[in-house]
């Protein structure tokens, strides 16, 4: 019996003895390839010397300093690399302990920004239906998910709604074409403004490319720059959460590139440290920080582990290899690569509506019928039965659901690590069919 309370603890997980490369190895002795990076996490997959070197290092200078005191030395060597190879004005950084502790402090500095500007009245956060931006009650509040938020309802912060997501497998109409579907969903958000007053809203957030909730779904062109003119023009922030697309998962640094359209604050985490430490954070415009700057800084925020020393240290390791390494231009390559052989071998199943994603971040949508896009009864658990499957044959995928109404529906997701070679996608498509 397991003394873990793990999110599904009437099943023990294999024990992971030890993994390297894009391999994890448990202790009943099988070896499996890690086809997802856990959860679009190990960006270097795991064991990697340099990232392994850093942290040793950094571990014997200095494990912990409380930021109300130093910085370790990789934190600012950190924020400037970030902010060195950002192309769309973000000039600073902060750095937490996960993905939701960053949504967390994006919406705080965003309330902060409000404030600073003399414009207290702003206290509304705009997301998105079937969205997930973390599991703390901030951002369970400012995500639309509706298979996780339901106990939790009457506790998360009220000031929140949720808009349509761009879905065109799902939402896009009969014979409704892209600039219409998109002017569509314009039109929504512009509606949304209007019912909550425009001035009360503070920031929308989205993520570029929707990772978890509706598998690898990428907007439509145009889309992000819809949004953009509706949140400048009603003075709101824009907030990307890239905590799983970002950091060159995508094919790309960030997500949003592709779509020609900075954010004002920008979420990070997962392939920031690529899982060897926890570490999460935003990155921020010039003229946001300037604004808090000039009052108090976001009020009271920070964490006891904010910029640790040691996540630190093994983010900026993982951010090096990536960037010395062009990484980056070698997802975009071996993300073709997927793509051609998932839909070579998955394209006409009559299973899988749909195949998309970007970069090394796709996913397929699993249907019972391909014509009429029907789900799988909820009760199968269709994405589990596959991850599963697929792990008994030697390959870890992700499993996530809620596509459809938000409840139903399954999909699974592949996010290999940067690091995999020409052969190894073969054969993690080879294992998925
Ligand atoms: N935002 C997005 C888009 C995510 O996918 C996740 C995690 N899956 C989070 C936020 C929360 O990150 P964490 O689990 O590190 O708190």
């Amino acid at each position: 019996m397991t003394r873990l309370l793990l999110r599904n603890f009437r099943e023990v997980p294999d024990v992971a003895l030890s993994a390297s490369g894009i391999r994890i190895r448990s202790a009943d002795g099988r070896e499996v390839i890690d086809g997802s990076g856990g959860a679009a996490v190990a960006c270097l997959g795991h064991a990697h010397p340099a990232v392994l070197e850093a942290i040793r290092r950094q571990i014997e200078k200095v494990c912990y300093v409380h930021t109300g005191f130093y910085v370790g030395e990789p934190v600012e060597a950190l924020a400037e690399h970030l902010v060195g190879h950002e192309p769309g004005g973000l000039t600073h950084a902060y750095f937490v302990s996960s993905g939701s502790e960053g949504v967390e402090t994006a919406i705080k500095l965003a309330r902060q920004y409000a404030l600073e500007t003399g414009q207290p009245q702003r206290e509304h956060v705009i997301g998105r239906r079937q969205s997930y931006h973390g599991n703390t009650l901030g951002a369970l509040g400012a995500g639309g998910n509706l298979v996780r938020r339901p106990p939790y309802a009457p506790i998360l912060p009220q000031a929140s709604s949720h808009v349509s997501p761009c879905y065109p497998y799902r939402e896009q109409r009969a014979g409704e074409d892209d600039a219409a579907y998109v002017k569509r969903l314009a039109d929504e958000l512009e509606a949304e403004f209007q019912r909550i007053g425009p001035n009360r809203v503070m920031a929308f957030i989205a993520e570029p490319v929707v990772g978890a909730t509706l598998g690898c779904q990428a907007a439509l062109p145009g889309y992000f720059k819809a949004v953009r003119e509706i949140c400048d023009r009603h003075g709101a922030l824009l907030i990307l959460d890239e905590v799983m697309c970002g950091l060159g998962r995508t094919g790309t640094l960030h997500a949003w590139e592709q779509e020609g359209v900075a954010p004002d604050i920008q979420v990070i985490a997962k392939g920031l440290g690529g899982g060897y430490q926890p570490i999460g954070g935003i990155l921020a415009a010039g003229r946001v920080v300037e604004a808090i700057r000039a009052g108090s800084g976001i009020h009271r925020h920070g964490h006891t582990y904010a910029a640790h020393p040691v996540a630190c240290a093994a983010a900026l390791a993982v951010q090096q290899v990536i960037h010395e390494e062009n990484l980056v231009e070698q997802v975009a390559i071996r993300g073709r690569q997927l793509e051609t052989a998932l839909k070579r071998r998955l394209g006409q199943h009559p299973n899988v509506g749909d195949i998309r994603g970007r970069g090394l971040f796709w996913a397929m949508e699993l249907v019972e019928d391909r014509e009429t896009k029907t789900p799988f009864a909820p009760e199968l658990g269709m994405n589990g039965r596959v991850k599963l499957a697929t792990y008994a044959r030697g390959l870890a995928c992700y499993p996530v659901g809620g596509t459809i109404d938000g409840v139903r529906g399954d999909h699974v997701l592949l996010a290999p690590p940067y690091i995999t070679t020409e052969d190894e996608i073969e054969t993690i498509a080879d294992l998925m069919a």
